[in-house]
């Protein structure tokens, strides 16, 4: 027997090469190991050349048929399992089926049996994925030049990411076609049919690859990337050599996706992630399945796909078009079991929250509620339903909705000064038991949430909770009444809009410009404030837009509109690229990077819309 090199010493002699000679090398890792054992089906089974640590089964006939294995460890015939069928490795034209990955530690011996169905030349594929000679593979090391610029447009970070060389691939096993790339367009979740809880993930993917190539015929592992049940993240199908220091992509130097086989007839222009397990009867753990959404909310940030929508697909074989979902199962694209039922069930629920984590990371707007003068309040998007006074009797119209800073609540004001607090938001005090003047007209919260002002039509001003007063027009003789307000972004200050684009600037609000002196077609009804209190934007009632120190995006006359009931607010997006208008019927229009998540249906007539509140990013738990 010769002796084992060990293993530090294999190592120290890959350092001292590199040392001598300037190219760097990668180590395979442990080599893997395979034999394939034709139609082992004798009681006494068959041996095999080396102790096993995972098996995978192929044969010819149906994909419903049930084959079962056995394999004995240590003298031992542990009991017989029928072979989970991978359904992504089907090959239709020879008629082959193959099974999952088994892990069998320290299998000697194995038997295969038909137990139901069409099934013929059984033939077993045993794997040794951890004691195989180490082999090195030299590394081209690109030039600095091939990295990928990062697009400045994504804002999704990318998770960790275990790399071939980390899980130790044995880059000998790979094929020698060259790599073949594509702009990415659909996302492909998948399942590995392996068992569910597994003591060594690395080892099962590197028996994976193993089957993949050299059973399967593929030139390389067939998924571009894999997950565990800890979560962690595994590189798949090569794409490139990366730079040191450089973090894997699984795209060329041109950020198009590598080519993998996972998804038969949809393989160009998508990425095939599996979760390591079977989820045809149990889901995935929160921790797999956090992460599935950190690579699918990177994957899809990266390449501009919308994961909440279909598109069409144009497969390459023959140029026929299927639509099937962005963020797919891989099952939504071909019959097959895969990624199992109750990983399937929760695709729409991934891809809410993928959404959610793009539109956190680039502070887009992910929902909003608009209140209808009747007191029903409408969720939109990923805002959630918090209460309303739907059917409640009011005195009074209700004129405004105001969230809290965290999108968790919001307070409903009626015309009378009438607060009716919903969800995280509290009550700190009405006008509703004053006598007022004039009708109240708006309100802004105060950035703490635990305060808000509310304005009456001649300008007074009404300030409750940690809401300072900072001045008023209620002394003032206006020309036109006031129709709203706005708080600075510190707090300590407010702007109040006249009908006629008047502005009042009190505490550090900044004058910066208004309509006083240009004849409006239609009153002014509303007004927005920049993020950083730098701007402001007075919408009219025909919907016409006017920015002062703030981005004009556009405005509802600019959309030609065949007919347009009128204008009732308007809301600034957090990034101040863009703002929501309410039509009085309900109607939302975005502009700039505002995002629409629908509309109410069948307000207007009796009911129209009041106003219109946004869910922060930062809001959404995902
Ligand atoms: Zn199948
Ligand atoms: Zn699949």
């Amino acid at each position: 027997m010769t002796p084992l090199l060990p293993r530090s010493l294999a190592v120290l002699a890959v350092v001292a090469a590199s040392v001598a000679v300037p190219v760097r090398m990668v180590e395979g890792g442990p080599a893997t190991r395979m034999a394939l054992l034709d139609e082992p089906d004798r009681p006494t089974g068959e041996a095999l050349p080396f102790p096993a640590t995972h098996l995978g089964l192929r044969w010819s006939g149906a994909h419903d048929a049930t084959v079962e294995v056995r394999w004995e460890v240590g003298g031992a015939w542990q009991p017989w399992q029928a072979a989970p069928v991978a359904h992504d490795l089907e090959d239709e034209a020879r008629g082959l089926v193959y099974s999952g990955i088994l892990v069998a530690a320290g299998a000697e011996r194995v038997e295969a049996r038909v137990a139901a169905g069409d099934a013929t030349d059984v033939e077993v594929a045993a794997i040794d994925a951890d004691g195989g000679r180490r082999t090195r593979v030299r590394a081209e090391v690109p030039p600095a030049a091939a990295q990928v610029p990062p697009d400045p447009a994504t804002k999704v970070a990318q998770p960790a990411v275990v790399s071939r060389a980390e899980w130790g691939a044995d880059e000998s096993l790979k094929g020698r076609e060259p790599q073949t790339f594509a702009p990415v367009t659909k996302l492909f979740v998948h399942h590995t049919v392996t068992p569910t809880v597994d003591p060594d993930p690395a080892a099962t993917i590197r028996a994976i690859y193993a089957f993949h190539t050299q059973v399967r015929g593929f030139n390389d592992v067939g998924y571009n990337w894999f997950v565990d049940a800890a979560g962690r993240v595994y590189e798949g199908r090569y794409s490139r050599q990366y730079g040191a220091g450089e973090r894997p992509t699984g795209e060329d130097a041109l950020g198009r996706g590598v080519v993998g086989a996972h998804a038969e007839g949809s393989n160009t222009g998508s990425i095939g992630i599996a979760l390591l397990g079977d989820f045809t009867s149990v889901g995935p753990s929160p921790a797999a399945m956090s992460s599935l959404q950190a690579v699918l909310a990177w994957a899809a940030d990266r390449h501009g796909i919308d994961p909440q929508v279909s598109s069409p697909y144009v497969r390459v074989a023959d140029g026929s078009v299927v639509t099937f979902p962005n963020l797919a199962g891989h099952r939504d694209a071909r019959a097959t079991e895969c990624p199992g039922d109750i990983l399937y069930a929760w695709l729409p629920g991934l891809r809410n929250a993928v959404a959610e984590t793009i539109a956190q990371a680039r502070q887009v707007t992910p929902g909003y509620w608009v209140a209808a003068r009747d007191g029903r309040v409408l969720p939109f998007g990923s805002a959630p339903p918090l209460g309303d006074l739907g059917g409640v009797p009011l005195n009074s119209p209700v004129r405004a909705l105001a969230a809290t800073p965290g999108g968790r609540g919001y307070w409903v004001l009626t015309g009378d000064g009438g607060i009716f607090a919903f969800g995280d938001a509290t009550f700190h005090g009405s006008t509703g038991a004053i006598k007022l003047n004039q009708p109240v007209v708006g309100m802004a919260a105060t950035p703490t949430g635990r305060g808000y002002w509310l304005v009456a039509r001649d300008g007074g001003i009404f300030a409750f909770g940690d809401a300072a007063f900072h001045g008023s027009t209620g002394a003032v003789k206006l020309n036109q009444p006031v129709v709203g307000m706005a708080s600075t972004p510190t707090g300590r200050g407010y702007w109040l809009v006249a009908r006629d684009g008047g502005i009042f600037a009190f505490g550090d609000a900044v004058f910066r410009g208004s309509t006083g002196a240009i004849k409006l077609n239609q009153p002014v009804v509303g007004m927005a404030v920049a993020p950083r209190g730098e701007g402001y934007w007075l919408v009219a009632g025909d919907g016409g837009l006017f920015a002062f120190d703030a981005t004009f995006a556009g405005s509802v006359p600019g959309l030609k509109l065949a007919s347009f009931a009128g204008t009732v607010a308007i809301r600034a997006t957090p990034t101040g690229r863009g703002y929501y208008v309410l039509g009085v019927d309900g109607g939302i229009f975005s502009f700039g990077d505002a995002r629409f998540h629908g509309a109410p249906a069948g307000l207007g007539g009796a009911v129209p819309a009041a106003d219109l509140a946004l869910l922060p990013p930062a809001a959404v738990q995902v």
